[in-house]
């Protein structure tokens, strides 16, 4: 995605703004870019970690030699030189659901196994089995992972904690008394500035570690303070080094597993020593770390004023309170089935905390649950204006809108999504490329859309709505031969699916096998009797026997216009794509452009532009490139398989 940036023009030193990739987490992503004052073109490079080389354009293109940059722009930061992400992630996609009941094992394959850990405190029949009896087979060791395990399984169930002020859990040694000091002071520095903070010295009464641990699930960041005896207790990666016991070890395996689901950022800081804990590294000029070093007296200050700053506009503690309370009670209505009850509560809390997205972001799970799209939709926008980047909103409001039957919304914000290359997780993507594929047939670029779907197929995802759509647009480009393809294995998984079958019956008459229409139709009249589609369906058999052309191919759908001049391929996808030869794509969702503007459909200004010496990145699956092929002459468009 590209974003605006001021900087001084390394050309003529007049301040302007250029047009730079915000940036990509696995890599260096570019743009070409021109300034606006005097017009000069650069190629700005972004690096993973922000900062940003900026290239002459033409020299970069000649390549002859390594370029060297006009400028470098650096990340921006504050006092401290450090720039810490929050973590993006809210849990409206994979929280606030019921807690699903624990598999368990037997008696025996406690005894002879090795399993799971998080099925061990388990009989198979759901009942829980007293730790005492696992710890005589396995330890209290395993005892107290899985007993973390599953607590953290029970808060990733719930939704997620008020976001703001953000919650903190603070992850040490047990040490010298001046070591568990410096770790309370800066306990109470943190709540000083207004966050809440988990640091287990200061838990009142008796504490159950494991359930204290879990709380991790509910923290937005997860501060590790680094010292030799941190690091001796985690290792540094080699093979060969005893790790000592203790529960630093399941904290931080826990945290870095919550960051990869974006839900926390880990923090570590380094206190004292040399070494890093795997896992933990310090950030290079090119590559973020996950460490801070504060050594340097006065450093911590200026890292805390920087990342932690001086929250003066929190809820005060009544209103936090109430607002908790409300958050509860709508995840409880809502996991009873009981969804206006749970609306309600969400709505009274985004009454209660406007300009907090909690509320809006539980009206969302509870719509998701209860498959309300329209009231789903009015809350994704809600939240949406409060965090505009967010790539769960965006993929949210997008799948809501296409269910809905906005596809020029779902368009506009499945492409923001897709073009982020941030997936949430693999079945996001898949639902993604095929909701985006399906809008984009609906807007009039069968084309488009039947790339989006193959894409969604590939990716794994044979489901029978997947296949439904796809052959749908199969038909609509004239390709019925595939399209019966694809809904006889549809039919394989689901016999009875009534869309496939309308479907896959008119496929059978557009592909001239009339006989075995007729029998798709019988067992539409069997299984679902009343069916509009069943009546059509028989009339134009019926018609064609009389013209006596049974066994010959006919057309049932309006095929597109006949493309002149190019088609389009892509290196890894199959996209395919003809079109006239001064037709451009859109680099956001990958329709066709006939003309200069935004794109008609998902209202992007972006384009997928070919020129020498630049490869044109595929809109479609953003891995691979694209080729255009002179077709010299009209396209045949059923002609591709
Ligand atoms: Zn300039
Ligand atoms: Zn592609
Ligand atoms: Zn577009």
């Amino acid at each position: 995605m590209l974003v605006n940036i001021n900087v001084k023009c390394p050309r003529c030193g007049q301040t302007t703004t250029l047009a730079v990739s915000q940036g990509d987490r696995d890599g260096t992503s570019f743009s070409s870019t021109s300034c606006r004052v005097c017009r000069a073109r650069f190629i700005a490079l972004t690096q993973k970690d922000g900062s940003i080389l900026l290239f002459d354009s033409a020299t970069y293109e000649a390549g002859e030699e390594p370029a060297r940059p006009l400028a470098i722009i650096s990340p921006r930061t504050g006092r401290s030189g450090y720039h810490v992400k929050p973590p993006e992630y809210l849990g409206i996609l994979d929280r606030g659901h019921p807690l699903e009941k624990p598999m368990g094992i037997s008696d025996e394959d406690l005894e002879t196994k090795i399993s799971s850990l998080s099925r061990v405190l388990y009989r198979p029949d759901g009942s829980s089995r007293p730790p005492k009896e696992v710890a005589k087979h396995l330890g209290w060791r395993a005892v107290w992972s899985a007993q973390l395990a599953e607590a953290v399984r029970a808060r990733l169930a719930a939704p997620p904690p008020l976001s703001f002020p953000p919650f903190i859990f603070i992850s040490y040694r047990w040490g010298a008394q001046e070591d568990v000091a410096w770790v309370a002071a800066l306990a109470r520095d943190l709540k000083t500035r207004g966050y809440p903070v988990l640091f287990d010295r200061e838990e009142p009464g008796e504490i159950d570690v494991p359930l204290m641990v879990s709380k991790i699930a509910d923290a937005r960041y997860f501060i590790a303070v680094i010292d030799p005896g941190y690091v001796e207790r985690i290792g540094t990666g080699e093979e060969t080094e005893p790790i000592k016991d203790g529960w630093v070890f399941d904290e931080c395996n826990t945290a870095f597993d919550l960051e990869r689901g974006r839900q926390l950022r880990v923090l570590g800081l380094l206190r004292s020593g040399d070494h890093l804990p795997s896992g933990f590294r310090l950030p290079l000029p090119g590559t973020p770390g996950n460490v801070i070093d504060v050594r340097p007296e006065q450093q911590l200050k200026l890292v805390l004023d920087d990342i932690f700053p001086l929250i003066n506009d929190g809820p005060d503690p009544e209103i936090a309170e109430r607002a908790r309370l409300l958050l509860l009670k709508s995840h409880e209505f809502s996991i009873a089935d009981k969804p206006h009850e749970a609306f309600q509560c969400a709505q009274e809390l985004t009454d209660l905390l406007p300009g907090i997205i909690d509320g809006p972001a539980q009206k969302i799970r509870v719509a998701l649950r209860a498959t309300w799209t329209e009231p789903g939709l009015a809350a994704a926008q809600e939240a949406l204006a409060l965090a505009p980047d967010s790539a769960e909103l965006h993929y949210v409001t997008g799948a809501f809108a296409s269910i809905a039957g906005h596809p020029q919304q779902a368009a506009q914000y499945l492409g923001l999504y897709l073009e982020k290359d941030d997936p949430i997780g693999n079945q996001y993507l898949i639902t993604a490329h095929q909701l985006l594929g399906s809008s984009l047939d609906d807007l009039d670029q069968p084309f488009a859309g039947l790339a989006h779907l193959k894409i969604a197929r590939n990716k794994g995802g044979d489901n029978s709505d997947l296949l439904n759509n796809l052959g749908f647009v199969l038909r609509r480009v004239g390709q019925s031969e595939a399209a019966v393809d694809v809904f006889q294995v549809g039919l394989e998984g689901e016999p009875d699916n009534k869309n496939l079958l309308i479907n896959y019956a008119a496929a059978l008459i557009e592909t001239g096998h009339h006989g075995a229409a007729f029998n798709a139709i019988g067992q539409l009249e069997v299984l679902y009797p009343g069916t509009p589609q069943i009546s059509s369906l028989n009339d134009v058999l019926n018609e064609i026997e009389q013209q006596g052309s049974w066994g010959e191919p006919i057309a049932l759908l309006d095929a597109p216009a006949e493309a002149l001049g190019v088609v389009v391929e892509c290196s890894a996808c199959p996209a395919w794509i003809p079109m006239q030869e001064k037709d451009m794509l859109c680099a956001r969702c990958g329709a066709v452009l006939s003309q200069a503007g935004p794109c008609q459909c998902c209202g992007w200004d972006g384009r997928v532009i070919w020129a020498p010496g630049i490869t044109a990145i595929c809109p479609y699956c953003r891995a691979g490139e694209l080729n255009s092929t002179p077709t010299g002459g009209a396209t045949t468009l059923s002609g591709q398989s």
